[in-house]
């Protein structure tokens, strides 16, 4: 299971303390709701999904008669697949055969994009595509650089313009330049500083539109990419920007660092938005495309 290793300190912080609970207690009272409670809170799934979860359990245990809390442990790992499943297809999307397939990344400075943005290109890479990044966050000093880093590494090349210059224009060059190269896939970078964000939502719209009048199918995904190890916050983010920049699925970043994975079940109920990636190292190859239930096996198993 490729989410166990990163998935450890989750464990340890949630479900390592739901054992014990379970072990401890033995039976199913109020305080052993109350308990649950504060580990699941703990453990940053969130108090509006904790309080759902935790009626949703008292009903099962109604229905289904259990006393013994030790048969509780297989109807929570059941609450939360059916939470992180929701309705959505988690797989990235893709152009039609023979057209370019465009990713949009957005998201606050910090959180990994970058990073996820060269580990992606590389994943597609080794799939056999032929992949071409933009370095649309002409904004922050050094993202620039920092994209190219990615890109030698990787072995991909990057489109870009001096510091400072129009976003929308970098974008549009490396489009023709996916054009012309017969690229599979073109994975642009945008700004990510919060500290004027009014005209970083015009700026996003902006490459958006010149995206799609270039390639009408296209942008294929717009992905913010949040930091879970932030917690709340990246749920905050998420609200901020899935309402204004048409994000199409998440990115949760070091959840290798942090027993905060309990976020991820958090975003998955609160936001209709699927989570389509999850970084879970510095490498490379630290990228996983998300899965509901082999992320709640590495969690419970
Ligand atoms: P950006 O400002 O959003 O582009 O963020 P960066 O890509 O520069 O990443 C910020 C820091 O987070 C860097 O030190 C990355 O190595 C680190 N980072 C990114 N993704 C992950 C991850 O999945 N796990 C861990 N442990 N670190 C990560």
């Amino acid at each position: 299971n490729v989410f166990k290793e990163g998935l450890a300190k989750t464990r340890t912080a949630l479900v390592e303390k739901v054992e014990e609970l379970i072990t401890r207690r033995k039976k199913i009272d109020e305080e052993f709701y109350e308990e649950l409670e504060e580990i699941l809170i703990g453990a940053d799934v969130g108090v509006t999904t904790v309080m759902q979860l935790i009626d949703e359990l008292r009903d099962e245990v109604k229905k289904r008669k259990i006393e013994d809390a030790a048969e509780l442990q297989p109807v929570l790992s059941e609450k939360l697949v059916a939470m992180l499943k929701g309705e959505d297809n988690p797989k990235l999307a893709y152009a039609p055969e023979g057209e370019i397939t465009v990713y949009l990344f957005v998201g606050v400075n910090g959180v990994g994009k970058t990073t996820t943005i060269g580990k992606l290109a590389h994943k597609l890479k080794s799939e056999g595509k032929n992949v071409l990044l933009a370095a649309g966050d002409t904004f922050r000093a050094g993202a620039i650089e920092q994209l190219e880093v990615w890109g030698e590494r990787v072995g991909v090349d990057v489109i870009k313009q001096s510091s400072g210059s129009d976003p929308a224009a970098v974008i549009y060059d490396a489009v023709q330049a996916a054009k012309q190269r017969k690229v599979d896939v073109l994975i642009c970078d945008t700004a990510g500083r919060l500290q004027n964000k009014t005209n970083l939502m015009e700026e996003l719209n902006k490459i958006f539109r010149v995206i799609q009048r270039e390639l009408p199918s296209a942008p294929h995904e717009v992905l913010l990419v949040l930091d879970a190890t932030t917690g709340q916050n990246a749920l905050s983010q998420a609200k901020l920007f899935g309402e204004k920049s048409g994000v199409t699925g998440l990115v949760l970043t070091k959840l290798d660092g942090t027993a905060k994975g309990g976020i991820v079940i958090a975003i998955r109920n609160e936001l209709n938005l699927p989570v389509k990636l999850v970084g879970l190292g510095e490498k490379m190859g630290d990228l996983q495309e998300f899965d509901s239930e082999q992320f709640v096996h590495a969690l419970f198993a």
